[in-house]
C-alpha cells in the first residue's frame, strides 16, 4: 500500500482504522504554558495529522478537546475524520466495582474534551494504583501505594464502555506478552485489544513484541518514537540521544530529511503507529513530513540492527509492582 499524507491508515482488528501517524501530547505541565497544546493541535490538525495521542494524566486534555471541536467547527474537519486516543490509569481501578471506575474516567475525559466519544480507549500501564483522587499516590515515604491488579476485570469495564458507545475500539499500553495472552485467553472475552502502546523507535525495536503482535492482529503503537524529550525525571539517561545516531544521520541526509524524519519513516514503514510530540511549529510540519521518500529495504535493516534493546522509558520507580511489565524479555 503506498503511504500519501492523505491516506495513511491501517485496519484494526475489529474492522476500525487507525492513522499511521499521530500527534503525541505529553508535555511536563510545569514547563509547559497554558495554551500550547491547544495551539499545537489546531496546527497539526491543519497540517493533516488525523490522529491526536492525549490522556486525562496529561492535564492538558481540555485544551486538546478545545483545538479537535474548533477545527471542526471552522469546517477544517468532521469528527468522524479524528482519531483520539484517550487512556484509562489504574489508579481508579478497585477490587470490587471495576466497571464502576473506569467509565467514570473515560466519562472526565469525554468531558474534559467535550466530545461524545473516542476512537480508542486504552489502559496505560498494566500496574494498578491505590484508587483515589491523586494521579500516582505515595506513602510519607514517598513509597508508591500499590493495589491489587486483576487486568481481566478491568478488561470487562473497558467492554462495557465500548458497548455503551463511548469508544469505538479497545487497546493496552505497556503490556508485556503475558499480560497480553491474559486477556486474549479471558474466558467470554468480547472484545480484543486493537493495539498494545509501548515504546518502538530504532534504538528499542521491539522485534519479538511486533511478531508475536502482529500474530495475534495487535497494531503496535510506538510511543516516544523520537527517542523522548530525555527528560531527567523520568527518562533513561544511560541510552546516547537517538537523533544524534551516526547512521540515521547518513540516511538521513541522503534524503534530504532529518533524522527525526528517518526515525518515523521507518516505523510507519514497518506498519508500527508513532505518536511524536511537538509543540513546535516547525517540528510539527517536519514530523508529518514522511510520505515523500521511502527507505530501501537495506535501510530498513541497517536501521532494524541499531536496536540497542535499551528502554528509554523504564518506569524503574515502579519495578516492584507485581504487574510491573519490563521484568519479562517482552
Ligand atoms: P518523542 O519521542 O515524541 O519526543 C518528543 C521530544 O522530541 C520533545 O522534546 C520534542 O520537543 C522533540 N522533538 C519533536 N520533534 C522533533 C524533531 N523533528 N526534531 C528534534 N526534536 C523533536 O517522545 P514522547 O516521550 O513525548 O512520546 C510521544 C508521545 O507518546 C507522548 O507525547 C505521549 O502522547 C505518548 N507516550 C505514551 C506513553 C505511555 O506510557 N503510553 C509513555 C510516553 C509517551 P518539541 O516539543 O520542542 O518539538
Amino acid at each position: 500500500m503506498e503511504l500519501t499524507a492523505k491516506k495513511h491508515s491501517i485496519p484494526l482488528s475489529d474492522g476500525n482504522s487507525i492513522p499511521l501517524i499521530g500527534l503525541g501530547t505529553y508535555g511536563n505541565p510545569r514547563q509547559t504554558p497554558k495554551g500550547t497544546s491547544y495551539e499545537a493541535v489546531k496546527l497539526a490538525i491543519e497540517i493533516g495529522y488525523r490522529h491526536i495521542d492525549g490522556a486525562l494524566v496529561y492535564y492538558n486534555e481540555h485544551e486538546v478537546g478545545q483545538a479537535i471541536r474548533d477545527k471542526i467547527a471552522d469546517g477544517t474537519v468532521k469528527r468522524d475524520d479524528i482519531f483520539y486516543c484517550g487512556k484509562v490509569c489504574l489508579f481508579l481501578w478497585n477490587t470490587f466495582h471495576p466497571p464502576e471506575l473506569v467509565r467514570p474516567a473515560l466519562e472526565k475525559t469525554l468531558q474534559m474534551l467535550q466530545l461524545d466519544y473516542v476512537d480508542l480507549y486504552i489502559v496505560e500501564m498494566p500496574t494498578a494504583f491505590k484508587p483515589g483522587e491523586t494521579f500516582y499516590p505515595r506513602d510519607e515515604n514517598g513509597k508508591y501505594i500499590y493495589h491489587e491488579t486483576d487486568l481481566c476485570a478491568t478488561w470487562e469495564a473497558m467492554e462495557a464502555c465500548k458497548d455503551a458507545g463511548l469508544v469505538k475500539s479497545l487497546g493496552v499500553s505497556n503490556f508485556n506478552k503475558r499480560q497480553l495472552e491474559l486477556i486474549l485467553n479471558k474466558p467470554g472475552l468480547r472484545h480484543k485489544p486493537v493495539s498494545n502502546q509501548v515504546e518502538c523507535h530504532p534504538y528499542f525495536t521491539q522485534p519479538k513484541l511486533l511478531e508475536y503482535c502482529r500474530e495475534k492482529d495487535i497494531v503496535i503503537v510506538g510511543y516516544s518514537p523520537l527517542g523522548t524529550s530525555r527528560d531527567a525525571s523520568w527518562v533513561n539517561l544511560k541510552c546516547p540521544p537517538l537523533l544524534e545516531d551516526e547512521l540515521l544521520i547518513s540516511v538521513a541526509k541522503k534524503y534530504q530529511k532529518t533524522t527525526a524524519q528517518v526515525c518515523l519513516r521507518f516505523n510507519v514503514q514497518r506498519g508500527v503507529v508513532v505518536i511524536p510530540k511537538s509543540f513546535n511549529h516547525d517540528r510539527i510540519k517536519e514530523n508529518f513530513d514522511i510520505f515523500d521518500f521511502s527507505l530501501s529495504e537495506a535501510e530498513m535493516k541497517a536501521i532494524e540492527g541499531l536496536n540497542k534493546n535499551i528502554r528509554f522509558v523504564e518506569l524503574l520507580m515502579w519495578a516492584d509492582h507485581p504487574e510491573y511489565p519490563f521484568h519479562d524479555d517482552y
